[in-house]
């Protein structure tokens, strides 16, 4: 099983790129300097070199996140998050699913965010992406079902990587902790669970769904 995983260098997408070899997969991992994610002509250029071949696992995890006011978003943030979170992990989709198709099988894991449920102040942009890559599992799940394709979203809640450290400060990050019923972050390796989970032959039932993996922050 050939699994292609985006945002492989660190955080949530090293720990997934971890459990899939753990667990005898091959994992193609591909660098921002192999593929940029903002570019779409590199995208392009990714999907362009594999024509023939693919993948039977995709996960889209590899985002960005600029935090401000709808009216200090700039046309770069508001680029470069578009084409990372949502344009991108579409193309790679459309480029690959006719492999999967033909094989009648796969599966996809799109890594959204509880802001792509909820959402909170100076995150319009951000959550408008995820809401919207949401949106492209649960309407890939109807078309691929008959292909034996199940496609999922895994929504972290609060999870320790560089993203949170740069959003925030260590006062922001106790005080999130507090908010959170288990009492703390996530770590990467508890999303990677269940992305792992979702995205295997084991997972036979379970399409279009977004699982929120947040420690309870969100039902409050
Ligand atoms: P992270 O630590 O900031 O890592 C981001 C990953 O995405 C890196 O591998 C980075 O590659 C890659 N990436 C970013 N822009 C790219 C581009 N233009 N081209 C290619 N690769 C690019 O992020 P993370 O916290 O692990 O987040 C992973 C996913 O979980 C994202 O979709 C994020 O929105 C979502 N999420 C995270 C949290 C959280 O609390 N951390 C919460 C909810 C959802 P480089 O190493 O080259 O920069």
């Amino acid at each position: 099983m050939k699994v292609l995983v985006t945002g492989g260098s660190r955080g949530i997408g090293a720990a997934i790129v971890v459990l899939y070899r753990q667990n005898g997969y091959i994992v193609e991992a591909p660098s921002r300097q192999e593929m940029d994610l903002s570019d779409s002509m590199s995208v392009q250029r990714f999907i362009s070199a594999r024509q023939g071949s693919g993948y039977d696992i995709i996960i889209n995890n590899a985002g960005c996140n600029h935090i401000n006011d709808i009216d200090c978003v700039t046309d770069d943030d508001l680029r470069e998050m578009m084409h990372v979170n949502l344009l991108s992990p579409t193309c790679l989709l459309r480029g690959f699913v006719p492999y999967m198709k033909e094989h009648h099988f796969g599966r996809i894991v799109n890594i959204g965010s509880i802001w792509g449920a909820i959402t909170k102040a100076g995150r319009s942009i951000y959550s408008a992406t995820k809401h919207g890559i949401h949106g492209i599992t649960m309407t890939l799940a109807l078309e691929l079902a008959p292909f034996g394709i199940l496609v999922n979203t895994v929504a972290p809640g609060q999870t320790m990587t560089d993203l949170t450290r740069k959003n925030n400060s260590e006062d922001a990050i106790k005080r999130m902790e507090q908010d959170i019923p288990l009492g703390r972050l996530a770590t990467p390796e508890e999303i990677a669970k269940v992305v792992f989970f979702l995205g295997n032959e084991g997972n036979t039932y379970i399409t279009g769904q977004q699982i929120l993996v947040d420690g309870g922050l969100t039902i409050q």
